[in-house]
């Protein structure tokens, strides 16, 4: 099932609509506010896929709440920045399962009056090279709680901070309680002119 809001009805024309909803990447249409005015099927089974159905009745909060406050701002400036410019972006992203690194590719598009599609597909799937780490001692703090990146998905340890490891166990339903953070790659994925302010502050107290 797709879905087409009645305001929204006006920045897709028949042809293009059914184009879209016949489409097999996952595509939703955002308002000036980020909240959603169009979505296709796949989007639709994508969501229910992935085990989120509270993405499909994503009507009336903006799209952004969906991403962890660490990443959220990224993306609003993402797609301020598309409207501003009328220029499309394309942006990656990882969405890693246990079994398989995952990575995604996003395309960002303006429509007239500050409304976006979003189209993204599964871009890489294989299996994980990076080495597979247990669970346990290492990456639980002394509150009990495990800190994971939320883009790449490893998990730092509680007595080194500056290392990430995979631990697939940790993206299982069973899991420790997990807070959520940025890896350094992964940060300087999101956060590039912070990441470089911190290399200078470094540099400058060496
Ligand atoms: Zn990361």
């Amino acid at each position: 099932m797709s879905f087409l809001a009645p305001d929204f009805a006006p920045f897709l024309g028949p042809a293009w609509r059914a184009e879209l909803d016949a489409n097999a990447h996952t595509v939703v249409g955002l308002r000036p506010d980020n909240t959603i005015g169009y979505r296709n099927a796949a989007w639709d089974r994508f969501a229910s896929e992935n085990g989120a159905p509270g993405l499909v009745a994503w009507n009336g909060t903006p799209i952004v709440e969906i991403f962890h406050p660490e990443i959220r701002d990224w993306y609003v400036s993402l797609f301020d920045r598309v409207r501003e410019s009328h220029e499309p972006a394309d942006h990656s992203y990882q969405c890693s399962s246990p079994a398989a690194y995952r990575e995604f590719a996003l395309r960002v598009l303006p429509l007239p009056e500050r409304r976006l599609l979003l189209i993204h597909h599964l871009a890489v799937e294989r299996p994980h090279h990076w080495q597979a780490h247990e669970p346990g001692g290492p990456y639980i703090d002394a509150h009990g709680i495990v800190t994971q990146c939320c883009h790449c998905r490893r998990t730092r340890r509680a007595d080194r901070h500056t290392s990430w490891d995979w631990v697939p166990a940790y993206l299982e339903p069973a899991r420790p309680e997990i807070s959520h953070g940025l890896c350094p790659p992964c940060f300087r994925h999101y956060h590039p002119r912070a990441a470089s302010r911190r290399d200078e502050e470094k540099a400058a107290g060496q």
